[in-house]
C-alpha cells in the first residue's frame, strides 16, 4: 500500500488467492483510476523459471502512472512482488510446451474521493494463473474491422494500459465474437483509413522482406511483444517499419500477425472490412511462423537469450 506522493510502496505480503476489501468511494470504483499490467512465467526444459522481460512491465506501469496522477511501485520493487507471486505458485506453471504462467499486476486508487480527484491512498497487487498455449498449431485470428467505436482517441489514455480503455472495447468485442470473428480491428480516430490495433494485440503487416506496424504515437498500447518482435526482425534480416499503416495496406499484405502477451505471434487468418473478407493463405514456413520460432525459443530458454531478455526465478 502507498500514500499519495512519491513511490512509497510499503512491503507487501503473500495472501491466499481471495476476495479484497474494497471503499465504494474509491477512486478505482468511480473513476477508473486503475493501470494493469500482464507478463507471462514461463519453465525450461530443466524446470527453472523465466520470466520474459518484467522491467519493461514496470516501466509501463510507471509511465501509465504518471498519466493518471498515481505514484507506482520502483521497477525492483515491481520485479520483487512479480518474483515472490510466481515463486510463491511455482507447482502450478506448466511444463514447457504445455503454458506458462499468467501474471497480472495491479495498481489502482483505493482510497475514497466523492468529487473528482485522485486518491491519497494506492494498492499494489499480483495474481498469477496458469495458461494454456494461444498458438496451437495452425491456430489464426480472423478480424473484423470495427466501423462504429474507436478504442483510443489522440491526447487520450490509449497508450497506456489503464482499466478504463477495456470496457469501451467490450461491445464491439462482444459484437464481433456473436458474428464468429476472434477479434477486432481498431482503424484511428482520425481519419478511420489506418490501423491502430486489435484489442489487445498489436499488428503487423509483411510485404516481401518489410514488416510494418502502426506507430507508437500513444493511440497504440506500446506492446513489450511488439517491441521485442521488432527487435527480432530486425537481427533476423527484415526492413522493420513503424509507420501509419492503411487498412488496404494491410488487406493487400502477404501476411499480417497479432502480438501480445497472450497471443504471443498469432497469424492473422482473414480480416473483414466494410462486409468484404480477405484471407491470407497458412503459411506455414512464413514470416509470423519465423518470428514466433525465435521469440517463444527466447522466452522458454530454448534458444541462447542474446538479448538479455529473460530474468531467472530460481
Ligand atoms: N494492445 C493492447 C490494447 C493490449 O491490451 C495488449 C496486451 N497487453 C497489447 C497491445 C500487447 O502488449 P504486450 O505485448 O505488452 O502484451
Amino acid at each position: 500500500r502507498c500514500g499519495s506522493g512519491e513511490s512509497c510502496f510499503s512491503e507487501g505480503t503473500l495472501l491466499p488467492f481471495g476476495n479484497i476489501e474494497m471503499n465504494p468511494c474509491s477512486t478505482i470504483l468511480n473513476y477508473g483510476q486503475g493501470l494493469f499490467e500482464g507478463l507471462k512465467a514461463y519453465r525450461k526444459e530443466d524446470g527453472k523459471l523465466l520470466l520474459f522481460r518484467p522491467e519493461q512491465n514496470a516501466l509501463r506501469m510507471i509511465a501509465g502512472a504518471d498519466r493518471l496522477c498515481m505514484p507506482s511501485p520502483a521497477v525492483e520493487q515491481f520485479i520483487d512482488a512479480v518474483k515472490q507471486t510466481v515463486l510463491a505458485n511455482e507447482r502450478w506453471v506448466p511444463p514447457v510446451g504445455k503454458g506458462s504462467m499468467y501474471v497480472r499486476p495491479l495498481l489502482m486508487g483505493t482510497s475514497a474521493s466523492l468529487g473528482l480527484g485522485p486518491a491519497s491512498e494506492y494498492t499494489f497487487l499480483v495474481y498469477a494463473s496458469p495458461v494454456g498455449i494461444y498458438h496451437k498449431g495452425h491456430a489464426t485470428l480472423n478480424l473484423v474491422v470495427e466501423e462504429e467505436h474507436h478504442r483510443a482517441i489522440p491526447g487520450g489514455t490509449g497508450g497506456v494500459k489503464t482499466v478504463a480503455n477495456y470496457s469501451p472495447v467490450l461491445k464491439a468485442l462482444t459484437r464481433a465474437k456473436a458474428k464468429g470473428f476472434s477479434d477486432v480491428l481498431f482503424s484511428d480516430a482520425a481519419t478511420g483509413k489506418y490501423v491502430d490495433e486489435a484489442s489487445a494485440c498489436n499488428l503487423f503487416a509483411v510485404k516481401g522482406m518489410v514488416i510494418s506496424t502502426p506507430p507508437d504515437h500513444g493511440t497504440i498500447l506500446p506492446g513489450i511483444t511488439r517491441k521485442s518482435i521488432l527487435e527480432i526482425a530486425l537481427a533476423l534480416g527484415y526492413q522493420v517499419e513503424e509507420r501509419q499503416v492503411s487498412i488496404e495496406e494491410m488487406l493487400d499484405a502477404d501476411e499480417v500477425f497479432c502480438t501480445g502477451t497472450a497471443v504471443v505471434v498469432t497469424p492473422v487468418g482473414s480480416i473483414t472490412y466494410k462486409g468484404k473478407r480477405t484471407e491470407y493463405g497458412a503459411k506455414v514456413d512464413g514470416v509470423c511462423q519465423k518470428l514466433h520460432t525465435r521469440l517463444t525459443g527466447i522466452q522458454t530458454g530454448q534458444i541462447e537469450d542474446t538479448m538479455g531478455w529473460t530474468v531467472a526465478l530460481n
